[in-house]
């Protein structure tokens, strides 16, 4: 039986807001089964939103949510490291569960709040050259259809359906369950050091390509760059004590980031200096422990951001040209770059579609003027044939879109052919995908 509460909804930064008609909790599969069918049958529109970690409207609906935060078990597991997860899962919680069974997600992003089915319909990804995004690792998905049907997709019943549903925005379905390749569970070995950045940005594919995962933060206004840069080993974990982790991670890297951002608020010609003073603030640092554990961080200072996937090649030009719109006075941008590097993969919707990749985020003060930042931003990454974050912020339209995805009309059919009626359709997707269905589906709420 599902849940079923009447309330708003808003995301994790609380910029995407809106007011379902009713908000459902299934905590079964013949839950969300119902929840979808009680949806449809009166004509309105369902969307599953998982913790409402992105920054798009791509989770809001003013028809019949579905929150999937109930559905969290893990299901089965094979010998060979498939294990089939309920689609509402935390990754922090997937990943604990794992460990105990001593296994691993092979790569992760920078937190761990996330929702397995929402992680991947966006393609979030980590970094590291050898590694795609999370959604390479699924090799299977079964999800509700609008006329209730369970349908399950994988690579033998129906590949085009498993590379559409990898990174799917929600639009086919209600993922109910999520069969993942896990590898054997190991430690991260990471070391943060400040560079000179001509010298990190020429040295990068050295860089990338010579460590498991590489990530580079560039402050505007400085030559500074932050490199983290991590080993996958079997050592043993000599975590931080809780004082310690507690000190850097959520006294440094939150509550000192958000106090900065504060004072950029109100004295905006502050920022260079602040930009500086964060630089020369990064210190050597290490920490060896379990993968998640390393992976993922607190976020505690809430901002906005947009991240383009472009092809790698690229990434050296595009962090000059980025940081150098970042330090326009009239943008107020008090947050460091973020530079990850992810492989490519086949997911039709994936922004590493079929291309080794760099990710290049821009964050702002979510209560401040970012439009214009990002638009900038956005403007010089369509020069690499940049492809937006779906979970983050763009302005981009299906037909902007279409040009650059090889698979995109290979999409629109598998969404015609799943959800013909739109039944999962919102604002978000007629605005990146077009209308649903072959003739354009029936507009609902
Ligand atoms: C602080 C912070 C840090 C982040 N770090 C990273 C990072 O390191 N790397 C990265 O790539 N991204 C990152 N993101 C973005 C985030 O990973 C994505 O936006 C992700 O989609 C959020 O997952 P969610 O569970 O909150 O899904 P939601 O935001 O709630 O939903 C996302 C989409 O998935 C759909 N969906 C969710 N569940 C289902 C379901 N069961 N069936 C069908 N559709 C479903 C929703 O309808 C929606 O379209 C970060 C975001 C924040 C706020």
């Amino acid at each position: 039986m599902a849940d079923e509460l009447r309330r708003r909804w808003r995301n994790w930064s609380g910029e995407q807001r809106c007011r379902p008609l009713l908000i459902q909790r299934p905590r079964t599969r013949e839950g969300l089964i119902a929840a979808v069918l009680a949806a449809t049958a009166r004509g309105r529109s369902v969307k599953v939103a998982g913790s409402g970690h992105s920054f798009s409207g791509a989770a809001l609906t003013d028809g019949a949510m579905i929150d999937a935060g109930l559905l969290d078990r893990v299901l089965d597991q094979d010998a060979a490291g498939l294990v089939k997860v309920e689609a509402g899962i935390t990754l922090g919680a997937l990943n604990r569960r794992l460990d105990r069974r001593g296994l691993a997600l092979e790569s992760l992003g920078d937190i761990d709040r996330q929702t397995i089915a929402g992680a991947i319909s966006t393609a979030t990804h980590g970094t590291g050259a050898r590694f795609p995004n999370l959604s390479s690792q699924v090799e299977a998905v079964e999800l509700v259809a609008a006329d209730g049907s369970l349908v399950a997709l994988d690579a033998g019943t129906d590949g085009d359906g498993l590379r559409a549903a990898r990174v799917a925005l929600g639009a086919l379905g209600a993922i109910y369950s999520v069969t993942l390749r896990t590898v054997t569970n190991f430690r991260i070995d990471r070391t943060d050091r400040p560079r000179p950045l001509a010298e990190a940005l020429a040295a990068l594919d050295e860089l990338v390509d010579g460590r498991d995962h590489f990530e580079l933060y560039a402050f505007p206004h400085t030559e500074t760059a932050l490199c983290r840069e991590s080993t996958r080993t079997q050592a043993p974990a000599a975590p931080p004590s809780p004082a310690a982790a507690f000190a850097r991670e959520v006294v440094v890297e939150n509550w000192v980031a958000g106090a900065m951002a504060r004072i950029a608020r109100h004295v905006p010609a502050a920022i260079p200096t602040l930009s500086r003073l964060a630089a020369a603030g990064t210190g050597r640092t290490r920490k060896l422990d379990r993968s998640f554990r390393v992976y993922a961080s607190e976020r505690r200072i809430r901002f906005t951001e947009m991240e383009y996937a472009i092809p790698r090649g690229h990434a050296r030009e595009a962090v000059e040209r980025v940081l150098e719109i970042a330090a326009r006075p009239e943008y107020r941008v008090c947050f460091p770059i973020e530079v990850r590097f992810v492989a490519g993969d086949d997911a039709m919707l994936s922004p590493a579609h079929g291309r080794d990749s760099a990710y290049i985020a821009v964050h702002h003060d979510h209560l401040g003027d970012w439009q214009p930042y990002f638009d900038a931003v956005a403007a010089s990454m369509a020069d690499y044939g940049g492809r937006p974050h779906w979970g983050k912020r763009h302005s981009l339209t299906a037909a902007e879109l279409a040009g650059l995805y090889p698979r995109f009309d290979d999409f629109r059919a598998v969404r015609a052919r799943l959800d013909p009626e739109g039944a999962f359709a919102n604002p978000y997707l007629e605005r990146v995908l077009g209308p649903a269905g072959a003739g354009g589906g029936r507009r609902r709420r």
